[in-house]
């Protein structure tokens, strides 16, 4: 008899966007005048840039031409668009060309990295969080039992990530030791970045326990402030002991196009048997990327390789700021509101804490019919994201604008 894979039972159901969506709809159907602003999505709006349109359009042409044809590419990706990774990304940093991988996002290779682990290893996961690193542990069996009570998995490290230690956890708070350990900087949904001392703690705290980070930069176009790494090879000895991914999503408005890369370095080793010789991880992705893995379109890499020119930078900086401008207009008019914020300086996300303590969803209600504004209740990101709230930068300007003032007002 066919059996299904019993992990998928433990998955505790996701009704964060389906609820928000039903919400919203049958309010608009009550309301059919109410000027709903959406500033809850984690989706870019501008369109892409015009040299990124050229690109994808010449090397169309390419595959069109039997001198220019291109069938199968490489699973790990095109060496033209590595080296220019390598050169824009990782100047001075060491990392080579078959220590990158491109993908077709961070949501699939964050999600799929668990694969090359042992399912009973512990992982650490931060509470709140980006709800795939810990879904796709449930799937592979390494998140244990769900317990409907504590709303917390069995065999899950939670990290918490609270107004507490301003959602930045150091490894000195945990009471017990991950072997896997997912740090999202500038995060999802917080809005907060580790700076370069935090970063170094947690990379040491790796290296003396053997412990390996899943460093998910996706938001790092936004950082703007000094002392916060775009990158945690930028932390010595991380090399050893981290594995990064990156995303032109958000950097470049890549969400329809898709395209990602993570780095595994050949320093990074982990062992099945204790006084076994080490392994090492960059093998193991490159032999699953290989295996499962079909490849970044030539088209899309050509795309992505465009972002690497004078005019391709200038063009994805002003979509950038563009967000940053209303990530910016949302601090200031929470600010004028009286309402407590977090994040929105380096990061789309601008996390706020819920007035007089009301919970996530009731202040979703009060948005939604008071304001007619519709963001994210902070308990859809985890337990210790109740009471909190999330709106992204990611909207129209004027309306960004506008949904500051009917609160301020
Ligand atoms: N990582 C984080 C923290 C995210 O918030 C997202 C998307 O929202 C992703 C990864 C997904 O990136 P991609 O579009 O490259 O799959």
């Amino acid at each position: 008899m066919i059996k299904i894979n019993e992990n998928f039972l433990q998955l505790e159901e996701n009704y964060l966007f389906s609820t928000i969506n039903k919400k919203v709809s049958e309010y608009q159907k009550e309301n059919p005048n109410a000027k709903i602003i959406k500033l809850g999505i984690g989706d870019v709006t501008r369109p892409l840039p015009q040299i990124v349109v050229e690109a994808i359009k010449k090397s169309a042409d390419e595959m069109g031409n039997i001198n220019t044809f291109r069938g199968y590419g490489p699973e790990q990706g095109y060496e033209f668009l590595k080296d220019k990774i390598i050169e824009n990304e990782y100047k001075n940093l060491g990392i080579k060309s078959n220590e990158i991988f491109i993908s077709d996002g961070a949501k699939c290779d964050t999600g799929g990295i668990i694969e090359i682990f042992n399912p009973n290893i512990k992982v650490g996961i931060m509470n709140p969080v980006y709800p795939v690193y810990l879904d796709t542990n449930v799937m592979y069996g390494t998140a244990g039992k769900y317990d409907q009570t504590t709303k917390q998995y069995s065999n899950i490290i939670y990290i918490n990530s609270t107004e507490n230690n301003n959602f930045l956890p150091k490894p000195s708070e945990l009471t017990e030791i991950p072997d896997l350990i997912y740090i999202c900087s500038p995060n999802n949904p917080t809005g907060v970045a580790m700076n370069a001392e935090l970063l170094k703690s947690w990379v040491e705290f790796a290296k003396q326990n053997k412990s390996i980070i899943l460093f998910d930069s996706a938001y790092k176009a936004f950082i703007e402030e000094d002392n916060i790494p775009h990158s945690i090879y930028e932390i010595e000895g991380a090399k050893e002991v981290a594995i990064e991914f990156k995303s032109y999503s958000k950097t470049a408005g890549f969400t329809g196009l898709r395209c990602a890369y993570t780095v595994v370095p050949q320093e990074c080793v982990a062992n099945y048997k204790a006084g076994e010789k080490d392994i090492s991880l960059n093998k193991l992705w490159n032999r699953r990327t290989t295996t499962k893995f079909n490849g970044v379109s030539y088209i899309t890499q050509r795309a992505a390789e465009s972002i690497y020119t004078e005019e391709g930078k200038k063009a994805i900086k002003e979509n950038i700021d563009y967000y940053k401008e209303n990530a910016k207009i949302l601090l200031d008019g929470l600010k004028k509101a009286g309402i407590q914020c977090y994040g929105g300086i380096n990061s789309p996300y601008v996390w706020l804490k819920t007035p007089n303590g009301i919970s996530s969803w009731e202040y979703f209600d009060i948005l939604l019919k008071k304001y007619n504004i519709v963001g994210t209740p902070g308990v859809g990101f985890g337990t210790n994201g109740e009471g909190y709230f999330r709106l992204t930068a990611f909207g129209d300007k004027a309306k960004t604008i506008e949904a500051m003032e009917r609160l301020t007002k």
